[in-house]
């Protein structure tokens, strides 16, 4: 299995709208299999890509996202700041008048984010802490929605990269 990482945000971008037709052939692949197997392998591999990956020189999910904020994360994150959850959102989300459902940071890059670091580390909301979202169950029915971040996410891409040698190879 290859363990080439690339990290190139431009090489990413640009090489990522180039596999169309592998990426629906490795969808394909993922559907022949159980979805416990298919977890089971994008864990290992994920895990191997984001030990090699330094999300503290990338930080691309917190300069091009917008991640959802929830009102008890709006509540702990204003009282951070010592300002009332209303001015937090009036300030950070984009949507001041939102309820927890909608509400998300308005900020590119974030608000929070100095020098690539997130400086509200221990109480970034779970959309932050969770992207990209590899660990959870069900891959292959969650495939498309990864995909939406498979041109600016470097774990992502290794990832999905990876899965292709895995499932795509043939096996002699
Ligand atoms: S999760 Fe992906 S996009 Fe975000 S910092 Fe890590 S490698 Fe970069
Ligand atoms: S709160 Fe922190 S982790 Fe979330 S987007 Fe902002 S800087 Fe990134």
């Amino acid at each position: 299995m290859s363990t080439n990482i690339v990290t190139n945000l431009e090489y990413i971008k640009t090489n990522a709208a180039l596999h169309h037709t592998q990426n629906a052939l490795l969808r394909k692949a993922l559907m022949q299999h159980t979805t416990h197997d298919v977890d089971a392998v994008v864990t290992t591999i994920a895990n191997a890509v984001t030990a090699k990956i330094d999300c503290t020189t990338c930080a691309n999910c917190c300069k091009t996202l917008h991640p959802d904020l929830q009102l008890q994360e709006i509540v702990a994150l204003a009282q951070e700041l010592t300002i009332t959850p209303q001015e937090f959102k009036y300030k950070y989300a984009d949507n001041p008048n939102a309820t927890s459902e909608n509400c998300h940071f308005k900020n590119k890059p974030c608000a929070f984010l100095t020098n690539d670091k997130c400086t509200v580390y221990s109480l970034r909301p779970l959309s932050c802490a969770d992207f990209p979202n590899l660990h959870k169950p069900n891959f292959k029915y969650r495939y498309k929605r990864i995909m939406e971040f498979y041109n600016m996410c470097p774990i992502i891409y290794n990832t999905i990269q990876q899965l292709k040698t895995y499932y795509l190879t043939p096996q002699i």
